[in-house]
């Protein structure tokens, strides 16, 4: 039997996850909500995503510029909660890392065979 080496979750965002991604989240509040990502925190496998799973925060007037009352502004999502979407399919997919010929690493959809880098 072959032996498979399973990549954790915590590789999921390391690897796959970049800025400017579509994605899809599958799990948790936000669930079912698309959006680009904002923001990439490796090293907490978190991410932001566009007007997806937004918080109220109070905050006290004061300092120079900020004013107080209530904001609203995206919070971090678990990498384990979100799954790349291919924009040919417009569906959430499952990736593979292929190396081309000049040494890139490039992330394709396993279903329809798509780059989703570019
Ligand atoms: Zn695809």
């Amino acid at each position: 039997m072959a032996r498979v080496i399973e990549r954790g979750v915590d590789s999921v965002v390391k690897c796959r996850i970049k800025k400017d991604d579509k994605v899809k989240v599958m799990s948790g509040k936000e669930k079912g909500k698309m959006g680009k990502v904002l923001k990439v925190l490796r090293d907490k496998n978190r991410v932001v995503i566009e007007n997806v799973n937004f918080v109220k925060r109070h905050t006290r007037p004061g300092g120079q510029t900020r004013q107080g009352g209530i904001i609203e502004k995206e919070a971090t999502i678990h990498g384990s909660n979100i799954m790349l979407v291919c924009n040919k399919c417009i569906n959430p997919v499952r990736i593979k890392m292929q190396r081309l010929e000049d040494g890139r690493m490039v992330r394709i959809c396993r279903k329809c065979g798509e780059f989703i880098d570019t």
